[in-house]
């Protein structure tokens, strides 16, 4: 993607939702002239460009306007790999120019009475406020310089409803939101586990596995939707676990919500005494079943969900800042992805969902120590290890074809050869050469510092669960055995 813009852009520029006078359509037009071709604006009229290294976030496909997906590469976007990652064009040019700080500020979603239309009145506006001497005068000092400028482009790019910063943000509670909390604030070394939503409105097999694994974690995740596929909703799977005595952590994505539903669906799950919360923005519907759903824009993200849910939260304001007399109660966690794009760019992406509101870490499938020791490095030198509990992400692996199909197909997931070679080479003792990969992962990873603990996504392979936490060693300290304990750890 060439510096100067005049390359195809993947997305068009946005036109002004409702009609607008002829001054005004002048600006717009000026404006997308030179901005689009520059840099590749697509006239979102929510500008970043200063946030963004000068390129325009927007040819994201998924509207990212706060840091690259879990699925970026070097090479190319996972949703459309055609086209490099946009984000990851950022991201590489801020650290070039030392601009990487800039990248730290949680930004807001889009305002779509603004989408379509001009940045530069608002730029006007501002400026008219501040004193267009008061700015030419700060201007030529460069002492006074930067707050200047932030005088005029902060306001316009933070708005009253949003006031976004950079800054670490502590929970405003005390005693633990959740038994998950109280585990881990408790110095405890825990393993949750995803069991997956059905595919069916029936509940038997979800309350059967519910059953055999609560026993062994701490909490059970049910994810929304993965791949962009249509199950069993998260809510309903979690209240069925709480219904069971189980412990969830119910998983929500932004892809499939907009700002007013991820408000209701979250204060829906806290009156039903789901306590645990895992932000995440989706899976695109590129990689999931056709006809696919509306993929070029999400109306928020992780990230700016994580603002919005904390500030409900601990200062009992929705997003249009109405006051909520009963504030919701949850932990919050979010999706990490150490094998994205690059250890110090997923670093600080993590490092500004920590400062959202991110609690605790569910990563992304770890098969490897090296790669996940520099991740883990370039948090603490972010300073963030001590404010979010890491969970690192495993699924035991059943057979070399899975592990293939991991490594080629899912996004941010590396499986080095040496494991694909172990299991294309163990024949028909494939699932137990797995297990064994599974345990001394687990044996390698657990003494490594800022880890938590583990989050098992056994991919419909339940029943392994049990047999991972005990040979592990990693039972909980209050685990009872149920009665069916010996059976449950042979095999699985
Ligand atoms: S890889 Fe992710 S962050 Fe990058 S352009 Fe694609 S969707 Fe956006």
């Amino acid at each position: 993607m060439s510096k100067f813009r005049p390359a195809p852009r993947w997305q068009p520029a946005w036109r002004p939702f409702q009609s607008e006078t002829l001054g005004n359509r002048a600006l717009i037009a000026v404006e997308r002239a030179f901005k689009g071709p520059v840099y590749g604006c697509r006239m979102c009229g929510n500008c970043l460009l200063q946030e963004t290294a000068f390129i325009c976030p927007m040819e994201c496909p998924k509207g990212l306007r706060n840091g690259p997906c879990g699925g970026s590469t070097p090479e190319y976007c996972y949703v459309d790999e055609t086209r490099p990652c946009v984000w990851y064009e950022i991201f590489d040019r801020a650290f070039e120019m030392g601009r990487e700080d800039k990248l730290l500020e949680v930004l807001p979603p889009l305002d779509w009475e603004k989408v379509g239309g001009e940045t530069w009145g608002d730029v006007f506006r501002q400026t008219q406020q501040v004193g267009f001497g008061n700015f030419f005068a700060g201007m030529r000092n460069p002492q006074t310089r930067p707050q200047t400028w932030e005088s005029v482009f902060g306001p316009v790019r933070q708005p009253d409803w949003w006031q976004g910063d950079a800054e670490y943000h502590a929970p405003a509670y005390e005693e633990p939101a959740s038994e998950l909390e109280r585990r881990l604030r408790a110095g405890e070394f825990v393993v949750t586990s995803e069991v997956a939503p059905p595919m069916g409105a029936g509940t038997s097999k979800l309350v059967r596995d519910i059953a055999m694994i609560k026993p062994y974690v701490a909490a059970i995740n049910f994810t929304d939707c993965p791949s962009a596929t249509p199950r069993m909703s998260s809510q309903a799977c979690s209240l069925t676990a709480l219904q069971g005595g189980a412990e969830p952590v119910m998983q929500i994505a932004a892809r499939d919500r907009t700002r007013v539903g991820v408000q209701a669906e979250v204060m829906g799950a806290s009156g039903l005494g789901i306590r645990n919360l895992l932000c995440l923005s989706g899976d695109s519907p590129a990689i999931g079943p056709a006809p696919r759903s509306r993929m070029e824009v999400v109306d928020i993200e992780s990230v700016q969900m994580l603002w919005i849910l904390r500030r409900m939260r601990d200062e009992g304001i929705y997003l249009d800042g109405r006051k909520i007399k009963n504030p919701p109660m949850y932990f919050l966690g979010a999706a990490a992805s150490p094998y994205a794009s690059r250890p110090e760019f997923q670093a600080l992406r993590e490092h500004k969902k920590v400062n959202a509101g991110a609690q605790y870490f569910q990563t992304n499938l770890v098969y490897e120590t090296q790669g996940l020791e520099i991740w883990l490095d370039s948090l603490a030198k972010r300073n963030i290890l001590d404010k979010v509990y890491v969970l690192i992400g495993i699924t035991p692996l059943k057979s070399y074809k899975m592990a293939r199909y991991m490594n080629d197909d899912v996004p941010g997931v590396f499986v080095p050869d040496q494991i694909l070679e172990r299991l294309e080479n163990a024949g028909d003792r494939e699932k137990e050469e797995g297990v064994q990969i599974t345990l001394e992962l687990i044996d390698k990873i657990k003494g490594m510092g800022g880890v938590h603990g583990f989050h098992l996504m056994p991919v419909m392979w339940e029943a392994i669960v049990p047999r991972i936490v005990t040979e592990a060693g990693l039972l909980p300290p209050d685990f009872a055995a149920p009665e069916n304990h010996d059976e449950l750890i042979v095999g699985g």
